[in-house]
């Protein structure tokens, strides 16, 4: 129902308004991200229709079929790369992505350089943080995020704008807070390492159940699903 997914966004842009206003932070530096997977394409233009910018995509493929649907409707939406990237399907993220929030590897990074040199583009990339060192996610353990940072500098096709990160499950959102905050430390440092072409302005985590400590803690990107669209079936 339209109606109900307009009610979600509302319900959320506020409590981001709230939130960030309580942290002492300004609104406008937080972007609400609508993460579409499984999601009917009538019920993502329900979600453009009520004013969501960006798109976060986990599947190349399913990007692909939905861009060509919905770029008609002549929307300015960006469209963010946030599962795991296969290296041979870089090719196709670069041309279908304004963001790829899941960088992770040396080879992954290269490859998209190549392919976006050779479209003559610059493709604006987060590195994947694996805060909680997780064996099952994909990311950088946060040890080795500045040693990668450093190399993904130097590629001249990749523009770092920020890290990324998705924390280990927890029933209380509360728990999530220290995972944040090693993002942000490690932002910080990465800054800090004052690294050519290197902008460090973007931390996108939070999730439908935390995205509020996410705020409290610098989120500048927030990636719901089933706050804006239900439960996945
Ligand atoms: C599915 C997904 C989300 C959204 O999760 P919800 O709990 O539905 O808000 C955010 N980020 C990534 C990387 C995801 O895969």
């Amino acid at each position: 129902m339209a109606a109900e997914i307009r009610f979600s966004i509302d319900k959320i842009v506020n409590n981001i308004m709230v939130t960030a206003a309580k942290a002492g932070r300004d609104a406008k530096d937080i972007k609400l991200m609508a993460v579409t997977k499984t999601v009917t394409d009538a019920r993502v233009r329900e979600a453009l229709d009520a004013g969501i910018m960006i798109l976060g995509e986990n599947y190349v493929q399913e990007a692909a079929r939905k861009k060509t649907l919905l770029e008609p409707t002549g929307r300015p939406v960006e469209w963010h790369m946030i599962g795991h990237l296969q290296t041979r399907k870089a090719a196709l993220a670069v041309r279908l992505f304004d963001m790829i929030h899941s960088l992770d590897r040396v080879e992954l990074a290269s490859e998209i350089n190549k392919r976006a040199k050779a479209m003559n583009r610059v493709m604006r990339v987060l590195i994947e943080v694996n805060t909680g060192d997780e064996t099952t996610k994909g990311g950088v353990s946060p040890l080795r995020a500045l040693e990668f940072a450093k190399i993904v500098a130097q590629m001249e096709n990749l523009s770092l704008q920020g890290l990324m990160t998705i924390p280990p499950w927890f029933d209380d959102p509360e728990k999530a807070r220290p995972y944040f905050e090693c993002l942000r430390e490690l932002q910080e440092t990465i800054k800090a390492a004052e690294l050519p072409n290197v902008q460090m302005q973007e931390l996108s985590m939070g999730m439908t159940d935390d995205y509020l400590v996410a705020i409290e803690e610098g989120a500048t990107i927030v990636r719901i699903g089933r706050g804006i669209f239900g439960e996945r079936l």
